[in-house]
């Protein structure tokens, strides 16, 4: 087994992952930088409508629009790190040090929308593709970056921890503390351990154990689940945030209808064309995520029509075409023109609002493990999310982790033994089973812990998922290593822990929702 030396592991090569290996690097410390597929391929890339900017003239009114969507349950001192840094995050990182595009009006000022949630104009965006223009300007530089070793389709399977990974028998008396994570090539099949002073959890969200998702391939909470595997502190799981917005036609794949067309002044409307919303919250259609979420599933629920709609008749057909290309594109290859019609719409998993609990340095409780990003929870987004905090959420998190490593890398010793040997069987495992594995994880999540939960439903998920559990551990412990099979193992994990959080706590809130029977 190949053993690599490194001053630090990121585990993630989305916003969060790619920002942290940045600035450490440009203070002079090594990476090694994973990721499950190409440089573009995280949840990140596919980010739409924007990233929170302008906090002026009201600081004050991001804040309370950050507590008021997380019904009032964020981290008080989560938010006010936001709000007083991310500005700077912003301005330090995207708009002097990259240059990135986003769009400006004719004398060259930025131009600001509104999303669900937001009582002001505060978000900066590039058309609705702004994360893609955001991640190739940050790929581009961590590309010609030299301390920063790029390792696209290295998927990490377990962290190295003295007390589970050490050949030295003795550091089982150790403090937890984390000293790497074993790798899989995906290209060559080879394992190997990646040995680091300070690991970084960047694995983004957990989406993909839902059966509708917004999330790319792969996102079903990797640092969750690995993290949970070594005694790790994870909090608020069950707040999954939910978009009420995603595509939905037969036969064409389920993608985000950026919530800036509401912004902009699309309207919710049911299979009548009749809107829904204005009776059911003061903001209408741009009201918190998980309130329409639930709108539409009990408008569908009454009417029996598989989708509602996105009524775009209040912009012009040139606005359209100007301010949401992408979408346009997207809705047209699948014969819907957005100019002329509505676009048929459902909610669909989104957002993991809860994960590895850390501080406001990115320090979970296992010392040198680090989670930043979607992974990580600060306890900013409470049970709900506001939207256009995560990619800010991303660049803070990533620049104050950094900061607090590079002391800690410049002046501590660490100790970091010889892992032990990774030995992986070489029997190849069915991809017929693993693919009908994750299926019946997907089905049984959407399906009894979804955007409604019931204390019936979550039993009956629990008793699905820990049968299946039991059943993929066999299986994975007598083949041999693959991505999907990593991605199985813990994405069942991630889903029992998303049902356990769920299960312990009775009362809604936020995207929580649990009642009594539906
Ligand atoms: C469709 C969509 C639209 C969105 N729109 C917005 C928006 O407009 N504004 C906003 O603020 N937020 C938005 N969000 C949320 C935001 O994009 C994400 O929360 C944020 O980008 C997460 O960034 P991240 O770096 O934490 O994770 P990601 O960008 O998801 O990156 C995760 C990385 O981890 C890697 N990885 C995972 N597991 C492993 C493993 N085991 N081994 C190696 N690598 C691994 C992946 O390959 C990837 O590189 C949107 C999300 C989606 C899905």
């Amino acid at each position: 087994m190949e053993i690599i030396h490194t001053d630090c592991l990121v585990i993630g090569a989305g916003l969060a992952g790619s920002a942290y290996a940045l600035q450490i690097a440009d203070r002079g410390f090594s990476v090694e930088l994973l990721s499950l597929a190409g440089p573009l391929a995280a949840n990140s890339d596919w980010a739409q409508g924007g990233i929170i900017y302008d906090t002026a003239p009201d600081p004050a009114a991001l804040t309370r629009d950050i507590v008021e969507a997380s019904d009032g349950t964020a981290n008080p001192a989560a938010v006010a790190q936001l709000v007083r840094e991310g500005p700077a995050a912003v301005k330090e990182l995207l708009l002097d040090g990259l240059q990135v595009g986003f769009d400006r009006d004719a004398a060259g000022r930025l131009e600001f929308t509104r999303e669900g949630g937001h009582s002001e104009k505060r978000i900066i965006f590039a058309k609705d593709a702004t994360g893609h223009v955001i991640l190739e300007a940050v790929a581009g530089r961590v590309d010609a970056a030299t301390r920063i070793k790029r390792r696209a389709g290295w998927v990490a399977i377990d962290l190295l921890t003295l007390s589970h990974s050490s050949t030295d028998l003795a550091d089982r008396y150790e403090p937890l503390t984390c000293f790497g994570a074993y790798v899989l090539d995906t290209a060559t099949g080879k394992t190997a351990a990646i040995v680091a002073k300070k690991t970084v959890l960047a694995t983004g969200g957990l989406g993909q154990i839902f059966l509708h998702s917004t999330n790319q391939p792969g996102s079903v909470g990797h640092g969750v689940a690995m993290a949970y595997r070594v005694g790790a502190r994870l909090i608020d799981l069950e707040y999954v945030q939910f978009h009420p917005t995603v595509f939905a036609r037969k036969n064409a794949p389920s993608f985000l209808v950026t919530e800036a067309l509401r912004g902009e002044g699309g309207v919710l409307v049911n299979a009548r064309g009749e809107p829904f919303m204005e009776a059911l919250h003061p903001r209408g259609s741009l009201a918190p995520r998980d309130v329409v979420a639930r709108a539409i599933k009990r408008e569908l629920a009454a009417s029996g029509e598989p989708c509602v709609f996105l009524d775009l008749s209040a912009m012009k057909p040139e606005f359209i075409r100007e301010r949401f290309p992408n979408v346009r594109e997207r809705c047209l290859a699948y014969g819907v023109d957005i100019t002329r019609e509505a676009i048929p719409v459902v909610p669909a998993a989104h957002f993991a609002c809860g994960g590895v609990h850390t501080d406001l340095r990115g320090r979970t409780n296992i010392r040198h493990l680090n989670a930043i990003g979607e992974t990580a929870c600060t306890g900013l987004h409470g049970a709900n999310r506001l939207a256009s905090t995560s990619l800010l959420e991303c660049l803070t998190g990533a620049k104050f982790t950094a900061q607090a490593d590079a002391a800690e890398l410049a002046g501590e010793k660490f100790r970091l033994p010889e892992p032990r040997l990774w030995e992986s069987p070489s029997r190849e495992a069915d991809p017929v089973l693993v693919r009908q594995d994750m299926r019946q994880v997907q089905m049984t999540m959407w399906n009894y812990a979804g955007v409604i939960r019931s204390p019936k439903r979550l039993t009956r998920a629990r008793r699905i998922l820990l049968e299946l559990r039991e059943e993929i551990q066999s299986f994975y412990r007598g083949c041999r290593l693959t991505r999907e099979l990593i991605e199985l193992r813990n994405g069942i994990q991630t889903a029992l822990l998303v049902v356990h959080a769920a299960a312990l706590n009775p009362t809604s809130r936020g995207s929580h929702y649990v009642v009594e029977e539906e």
